[in-house]
């Protein structure tokens, strides 16, 4: 084929088809696709690929072009791994409230800094505050844009230029580049690590501080768990030495987890998690943690602590570059407010996921079984898992829906399930698809059992 065969721009704007694309999506962006189609003709292998007539197939082209380009590539799947917090589905589903309140002030103006009594200037750090510490018992918060930001400001604002006193069993990477060492550097602050990976007492902080040292650092290692000869300070211990050379210990605790007294329990899983309340009382100063783990929120770092060190927190230069907006604030308040009343609290999907019944798994994966009334399917039993960073090796009991068939491989009823709109994300176990309803909104199962039908197909 020569480039004599292909018909002009204008002669393929004037096909009905396109001239309708040029209606909706503007003449700049369709202009483009044709000629981006008619590349792809030309670069067609001579031969069967291009002996047909060049028009039609430009055009289609053209158009496939366009819709995959003015797609979203940011879409809704449906988690039916099993794993509640998964990051690289985007952590946390927001409770219903919390979607309502983030939509309100998205579409239009809001009082994220202004005092609506006196009709001045305010501050942002308000909004959320009250709560925080009404659910924590600390004097005071702040948010910033996720954990990582938060433990970051706190470092520069109370350590750069002097030394931060962390346990080498604690210098721990989190995921996505998130290495504690890594950020003291950036921070501005000089690492002391003390003890060993597996050991470090109190007495081996006790001999790091000097006149340099500016607090003391705890993190939580929250996504591996050191297993035989070990030993960790308990953390009222080394805020007793904190406080008797009058220096802060701060406490990044990644998950979030208020700890609560909850009617009926938590599962086991979550029954080792160390709680917010828990630190404060044992006597951190400052304790960060992620909006979007455990807490069920917006992605948000929060601090929570000491008025004083909080101040401080707040003037450094930093705050302005990780602050949050007001889709944030809005969100974490509401969601907040769901924590506040224990009646309300399975609003918060997290909440719900963690607290869902065995029963009431075992009867939704028994809908779906019958609806497809396919052989292949059987439940079984299986974990769910936290995720997230959080609560290595919790597991939950859950009923699973196990998918084999003799005709199409566990690969490819799993790629048919992640084809869907929305897609499906599910997981292989022994050449079997898996799939978790735990993470499943119960909304979605009437069509994961359609999906789950024509995978089968
Ligand atoms: C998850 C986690 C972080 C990072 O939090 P982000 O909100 O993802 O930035 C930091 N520290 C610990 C201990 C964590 O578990």
């Amino acid at each position: 084929m020569t480039a004599r065969n292909i018909p002009s721009i204008d002669a393929l704007l004037r096909q009905p088809a396109i001239a309708q694309k040029v209606a909706a999506d503007g003449r700049t962006l369709v202009v483009e696709a044709l000629r981006t189609a008619a590349n792809a003709w030309r670069a067609l292998p001579p031969g069967d690929g291009n002996a047909g007539e060049p028009a039609p197939w430009i055009v289609a082209r053209a158009i496939d072009v366009l819709d995959g380009a003015l797609a979203p590539s940011l879409r809704r799947v449906i988690n039916a791994t099993g794993v509640l917090i998964h990051t690289n589905l985007g952590r946390a589903p927001l409770a219903r409230q919390a979607i309502t309140a983030a939509a309100d002030v998205a579409r239009g103006y809001c009082n994220l800094e202004y005092e609506l009594d006196t009709g001045t200037r305010g501050h942002r750090h308000v909004h959320t505050e009250r709560l925080l510490c009404a659910l924590t018992g600390a004097e005071a918060a702040v948010i910033t844009n996720n954990n990582a930001a938060a433990t970051w400001l706190v470092l520069a604002a109370l350590g750069a230029g002097r030394e931060v006193v962390a346990s080498r069993g604690e210098l721990v990477e989190i995921g996505g580049g998130f290495r504690v060492p890594d950020i003291m550097a950036q921070s501005g602050a000089v690492l002391r690590e003390v003890g060993t990976t597996n050991r470090t007492r109190v007495s081996d902080y006790g001999a790091a501080i000097s006149e340099r040292t500016a607090m003391l650092l705890r993190v939580h290692p929250a996504n591996f768990r050191i297993e035989g000869f070990t030993e960790r300070p308990g953390l009222a211990a080394l805020a007793g030495l904190a406080h008797q050379f009058h220096l802060p210990l701060f406490e990044d605790l990644g998950s979030g987890w208020l700890g609560l007294p909850q009617e009926g329990g938590w599962p086991d899983a979550i029954r080792d998690e160390p709680s917010i309340l828990d630190s404060l009382k044992a006597g951190a100063d400052l304790v960060a943690f992620s909006g979007d783990k455990l807490l069920g929120g917006p992605q948000a770092g929060i601090i929570v602590g000491r008025r004083d060190l909080m101040e401080r927190v707040r003037r450094h230069p930093l705050m302005r570059a990780v602050r949050a907006d007001k889709q944030t604030y809005a969100a974490l308040e509401a969601t907040l407010m769901l924590w506040q009343r224990e009646a309300a609290r399975t609003e918060i999907p997290v909440v719900r996921m963690l607290l869902e019944s065995l029963e009431s798994l075992d009867a939704r994966a028994r809908v779906l079984v019958k609806t497809t009334s396919e052989v292949v399917l059987e439940i079984v039993d299986g974990n769910s898992t936290i995720g997230g960073g959080s609560a290595p090796q919790s597991a939950i009991p859950t009923r699973l829906v196990s998918i084999r068939s003799g005709s199409r491989s566990a690969s490819e009823i799993e790629a048919s399930l992640r084809a869907e709109d929305p897609p499906i994300v599910a997981r292989i176990h022994h050449d079997a698809v898996l799939l978790d309803l735990r993470t499943v909104d119960a909304e979605d199962d009437a069509f994961v059992a359609k999906a789950v039908a024509r995978a089968l197909r």
